[in-house]
This record gives C-alpha cells, sequence and structure tokens, in this order.
C-alpha cells in the first residue's frame, strides 16, 4: 500500500471506519440497482444522517466526487475497500460454537469477501474434531496451533461469561491480532490487540428503558 493512503488511513476516526463500511453496505445495494453515481445527500438519506458528516468522512479519505455527476460508486466502493480490506483477507475464529457462535457463524459467512471465517473453538467433545455449519471445530487447547497455521488474525468471542478470562489469556498466548467480544463480561487485552465490545443485552436493555419511558407518559398523559 502505498505510503500516502498508509498515512491517510492512520488518523481515521474510530466513528469515521464505521461509518465507511455502512456507506459501503449502501453504495453496493446501489451497484445492484445498475445506480452509477450517487451524491453525498443521497447517501446520507440512506445512513440517517448529514450531507456534510458525509463530506466529511470521504474527504479524510482523500475523496471527492464532481459536483454534477457526484461520487463514481464504483470508485467510492474500491476505495473504501483499499482502506478497510486486507489485501489477503483475514482469517477470522469463532470461539464458542454454541447457539451464538453459530448463529454469528451463519450470519457472516459470505458476507464479506476479505473476512473467512475457518475455525472454531469450543470444550463440547461432541463439537470438537467435527464441522458445524462447514466450520471445523477445534479444542481450546488447540488454539495456538492451529491460530498460527491457519493464519487467524480475528477471534469472535461468543463463549458463556464465566470463561471470559481463560478465553483472553489463550487468545493472546495464540498471538491474536483483534477481537471483537459478544459477551456481555468485558475483556481485557494488551494494546497490540484491537478489541472491540458488542454487548447485545445492554443494548436491548436500553432501548427496553426508552420503552419503558414512553409507556409511563403515555399513561401519565391519558390520566
Ligand atoms: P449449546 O447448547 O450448543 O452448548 P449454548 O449457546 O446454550 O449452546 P453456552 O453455555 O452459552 O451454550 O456456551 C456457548 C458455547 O461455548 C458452547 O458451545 C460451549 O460448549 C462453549 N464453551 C464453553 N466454555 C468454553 C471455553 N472455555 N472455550 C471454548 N468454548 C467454550
Amino acid at each position: 500500500m502505498v505510503k500516502e493512503t498508509q498515512n491517510l488511513i492512520k488518523g481515521l476516526p474510530h466513528k469515521t471506519i464505521e461509518r465507511l463500511s455502512q456507506y459501503r453496505r449502501a453504495l453496493l445495494i446501489c451497484l445492484e440497482k445498475g445506480k452509477e453515481y450517487i451524491f453525498s445527500h443521497e447517501i446520507a438519506e440512506i445512513q440517517h444522517i448529514t450531507s456534510v458528516q458525509v463530506r466529511r468522512d470521504l474527504m479524510l479519505i482523500g475523496y471527492s466526487g464532481t459536483l454534477r455527476k457526484g461520487y463514481n460508486i464504483k470508485e467510492l466502493i474500491n476505495l473504501i475497500g483499499n482502506i478497510i480490506d486486507s489485501p489477503g483477507g483475514i482469517n477470522v475464529a469463532i470461539i464458542g460454537m454454541g447457539n451464538l457462535g453459530r448463529a454469528v457463524s451463519k450470519y457472516l459467512t459470505h458476507k464479506r469477501q476479505k473476512l473467512t471465517i475457518v475455525a472454531g473453538f469450543d470444550i463440547n467433545s461432541k463439537k470438537i474434531g467435527n464441522e458445524i455449519l462447514g466450520i471445523p471445530c477445534y479444542a481450546p487447547d488447540e488454539m495456538k496451533q492451529i491460530v498460527e497455521e491457519k493464519k487467524i488474525g480475528i477471534a469472535i468471542i461468543t463463549v458463556p461469561a464465566t470463561k471470559i478470562p481463560e478465553t483472553t489469556k489463550r487468545l493472546i498466548n495464540a498471538g491474536i491480532r483483534g477481537v471483537l467480544n459478544f459477551t456481555p463480561t468485558p475483556v481485557v487485552v494488551p494494546d497490540n490487540i484491537f478489541l472491540e465490545e458488542y454487548d447485545m443485552i445492554t443494548s436491548l436493555e436500553k432501548v427496553a428503558f426508552f420503552v419503558k419511558q414512553a409507556m409511563i407518559e403515555e399513561e401519565e398523559n391519558r390520566m
């Protein structure tokens, strides 16, 4: 990758990366529908944000469309791909092939060309040595060896919360580079491992709280 692009990428805010991923998803749908060009206000409308925000994000990655036509969709998809994707792709492992692990595997398989789920890890002897949804499942003790052999860069954690400390230890020891934690227990990793936590229960409870507030208000207004 050219040094200029590398320098650009280094300084990108996390929120911009998230939005770029969302823009690409929207752009792929537009491309499928046969659209060739798109204006910032159209992307903004799809994403429910302002067109200023869209233009600012795209300026950060050094892209400006033509005033008359807008952005070239294909060009923009490729550019976002250069920013987000690794040229050779990254292999992913699921730790804990239970209900959540299987659902996540099923959902993510073939979603992104550059991200491939190549292994699952589980303590259940019925799962070890077998394929689950086409993904070979291994014992946690084999993690270091398999991570090296299959060049796995990212782990998605879906084990029970109580198993977080031992799982984290194994992943660090195996040399994993990035972690997506789907459990409600926070994971502690050294700075050289990128960590993203997605706690579904908290998100659901947040929605539940606001629904409750709205229901109380409605009730009060009725009285
Ligand atoms: P199932 O009924 O198939 O076990 P589940 O979703 O009800 O699924 P959980 O108790 O939530 O099961 O556990 C999730 C998965 O994590 C299970 O498949 C379990 O065997 C596995 N697991 C538990 N401890 C570990 C561990 N230390 N390392 C890897 N996987 C683990």
